[in-house]
């Protein structure tokens, strides 16, 4: 489901990423470890199509069976939109907009009907616990909560690959267990892939394969 290879980064003369190389099977849950700086974040961007490598390194990055090298920018949007959801450590919901709203929004990206959007969006806010929740403001939401419906969010067209970078960084202990427990129920019934940045040590014990991430690389 992602295959990367010589995968290396630098900002102006500071390499960041030193050659990775990562595979990662459909329906797996991979977690990285490793500490502050080690890139980790640098590399789950990457994998997201939100930045790129270096060029000269020839690298190679396959996403669910596309090559998003060959990917223009205008394809590379759509196509990040359409197979990958994101998980942040502070949610980014639209403080504007409620609960139901922003779940919506990718979809509405996606041009799918605001009809369509919003069922699916009410389906999964209800799967997640929160069908009392829809129409409150992020503000107006519990930490957990507002994590729950960034789950949404990031679920909402049916993405392969789940990128979640420390998703439960902000979360009390009982909140930070429901969510994880969420993704692998969420594995379990669609079958999606994720790779999740974390420094919670019960996540990364839970996840089929703990990789740990030390100066740019994979270690
Ligand atoms: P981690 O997620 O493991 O803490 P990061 O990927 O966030 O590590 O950062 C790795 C290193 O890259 C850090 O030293 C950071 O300062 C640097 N870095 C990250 N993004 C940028 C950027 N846009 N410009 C310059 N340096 C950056």
């Amino acid at each position: 489901m992602i295959f990367c290879k010589d995968i290396y980064k630098s900002y102006e003369n500071v390499a960041v990423l030193k050659g990775v190389n990562l595979e990662v099977e459909k329906g797996e849950i991979v977690a990285i470890v490793g500490p502050s700086g080690a890139g980790k974040t640098t590399l789950l961007q990457i994998l997201g199509t939100l930045d790129k490598p270096n060029k000269k390194n020839n690298y190679k990055l396959k996403l669910n069976g596309s090559s998003a090298k060959e990917l223009s920018d205008k394809q590379i949007s759509e196509f990040r939109n359409k197979n990958i959801g994101f998980v942040f450590q502070f949610h980014q919901l639209l403080p504007e907009f409620t609960a139901l709203e922003n779940v919506c929004i990718p979809a509405l990206i996606n041009r799918k009907n605001k009809k369509e959007a919003l069922k699916k969006a009410e389906e999964l806010l209800d799967f997640l616990g929160l069908q009392d929740r829809k129409n409150h403001k992020p503000n107006e939401l519990s930490g957990g909560e507002q994590q729950r419906v960034a789950v949404a969010r990031a679920l909402i067209n049916d993405p392969a690959i789940i990128l979640a970078d420390e998703p439960s960084g902000n979360l009390d202990t009982e909140a930070a267990k429901k969510l994880h427990k969420l993704f692998f129920l969420l594995r379990d019934k669609f079958g999606q892939t994720f790779v999740l940045v974390t420094h919670n040590e019960e996540l990364a014990a839970m996840a089929d394969r703990k990789l740990t991430m030390i100066d740019g690389k994979i270690v």
